[in-house]
Formats: structure tokens, sequence, C-alpha cells
């Protein structure tokens, strides 16, 4: 299948009393598919993509941003790419910057949203927050991100490098979050962001990482970030590491946490990257997992 036209870049569901919509930012390509890695042999991701029917040359990731309506707050989760020309984004992720796009075409104006809840602040989840010239582009909302990771992405006496030749992820992250310094909330793991929307302490990725626990009316979705990129390869080898982890040896145990987690208690769960819309259930298969998306009845 070389190309696809999708029927829209939302997907609405009930999650107890709360209205969930799933809105795509786009398609994030890395390229070649072993820069995803470190410490694996490229014939296992390439034997890895092969045997799920996949691309070998490239991992395709999806890029689910999530809106939570409670009734009484309206939550963001993650922003995707954004648009920046100064951070030159087109060039490294061609179909991103979606979102408000998105957002609009599932009648979700852009200026309702309340809070803007961070998994971490990767160009990938927070990139979208605010525009080139200081706008933001979720005028009303405040910025919920952890107190780790802020410190971590914004500390402008420690520059991080991009990656061959890309801008730098700290300059990307201040551009991003510097609009909403005066409406910052920190969040911390096991409060609750809004009430039924908890976050949960995940770190390794980014150290200061957090997945969020969204629950309504006896119901209960994990939102899991990033603990998961690849919903094979990594429910295949849980101790596989990412090349954009902080802390890899933490990650891997986190992830191996969390699958255990959510395999025991049949969790309804959703990735960042999982495929869209990225909700699905973790089973286990003898050390390993799998992961079992769940089917999209139109
Ligand atoms: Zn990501």
């Amino acid at each position: 299948m070389r190309s696809t036209e999708a029927t829209s870049g939302w997907y609405r569901f009930q999650l107890g009393d709360f209205t969930l919509t799933v809105v795509s930012d786009g398609p994030l390509p890395i390229a070649p598919a072993t820069r995803g890695f470190i410490d694996v042999p490229d014939e296992s991701v390439i034997q890895g993509l092969h045997d799920a029917f996949l691309p070998t040359d490239r991992l395709l990731l999806a890029q689910n941003a999530l809106v939570v309506d409670t009734g009484h707050r309206r939550v963001l989760i993650d922003t995707g790419t954004g648009n920046s020309q100064q951070l030159n984004i087109r060039a490294r992720v061609p179909q991103g910057g979606r979102l408000l796009a998105h957002m609009r075409d599932a009648g979700i104006d852009p200026a309702s949203i309340d809070i803007v809840a961070l998994t971490h602040p990767h160009f990938d989840h927070c990139w979208g927050l605010s525009a080139d010239d200081g706008t933001r582009n979720f005028p009303n909302a405040q910025l919920a991100i952890s107190e780790a990771d802020l410190a971590f992405w914004t500390d402008e006496t420690r520059m991080i490098p991009g990656r061959a030749g890309e801008p730098s992820p700290t300059a990307g992250a201040i551009l991003n979050i510097r609009p909403y310094s005066d409406r910052l909330v920190m969040v911390r793991d096991g409060q609750d962001v809004v009430p039924g929307i908890t976050a949960l302490a995940t770190p390794g990725h980014t150290i200061g990482h957090h997945a969020y626990r969204i629950s309504s009316g006896g119901e209960s979705l994990i939102h899991f970030g990033d603990v998961v990129h690849h919903h094979i390869l990594l429910l295949r080898h849980p101790h596989w590491r990412i090349a954009f982890d902080t802390d890899g040896a933490l990650a891997v145990e986190t992830r191996q946490r969390l699958l255990d987690e959510l395999a025991t208690d049949r969790a309804l769960a959703m990735g960042y990257h999982t495929p869209w819309p990225g909700l699905g259930h973790v089973a286990r298969r003898g050390e390993a997992y799998e992961w079992v998306q769940v089917p999209i009845l139109v």
C-alpha cells in the first residue's frame, strides 16, 4: 500500500462520562529503521519489520494527540510537531503538523483547550505548542509538564545538540514552552491534572516522562505516551533500547513494569505512536507481549 487517504484525522469515543477525541498530527517517519535503536543488530530490526509485513527501510509511527473533554475541562495531551520554519520541521516530518487543522475538522477550537498536558517535551510532542512568532497555538491553555523535564529540556546553559544537523531539542522546547511560562502547572506522579486525569511517573525515555490514567464512570484508559514507540518490535522485545532515550536502562525497566501491569489488568491502553487511533490492549505472549488493536467500527 503506497498511499492512503483517511476519511478524517480524528476519532471520537466515550469513556464513562468523558468524551475523548484522538487527533492525528500526521505520520512520523524514522529512517533508516535501524536508527531508532541502539545495541540491537540491524538484522533483528529488519527481520522483525519484515515478519510484521511492514516497510523495512523506515519506521512509520503514528502521532496520536488526545483531547479529553471531562464536561468541565478540556485537556489536550501532547501537541505534535508543529509547523515551525525556524526549526525546519517539515524537512524532518513532511506530513506532520496537522493537529490544528484536524482539531478544527473535529469541531474543537484550539482556544477552547484549558490545559495542555505533556507526556514529555520531545519535538513530536511539544513543538506544536507555539508559533514561530511566539504566540500560543492554545491561547487560553495552561501547560502541564513535569519539573524534571522542564528543567532538563529548557536549560539554556546546557543546549542539547540536535542529531545529524537537526536543530537543538533544547532550542525547540524553549521556543515552544516560553509563551506558557506564566501559566505552567507541574505534573506530579499520582496527582490529578484535572479530576479524572492522573499523572503516572514513567521515567527513562525522558527523566520526567509521565503517562496518564483517564478514569470516568468506572471505565479507564492508560495513555502511555512513549513508553512503547513501536507496537510490534518493542512488545516482542521489551528490553530493546531506543536511540532517543535519556536513560535507556531506566526506560527498559519502566516499559517492562508497565507492560506487565497492562497485561495483568487487561487495561485499555493508548500509545502516542501506536497505529491510529492508538487504542489497544497488551496481551502476554510467553516472556514477551503482543499489541492487540481495538477494532474501530464505523
Ligand atoms: Zn514521540
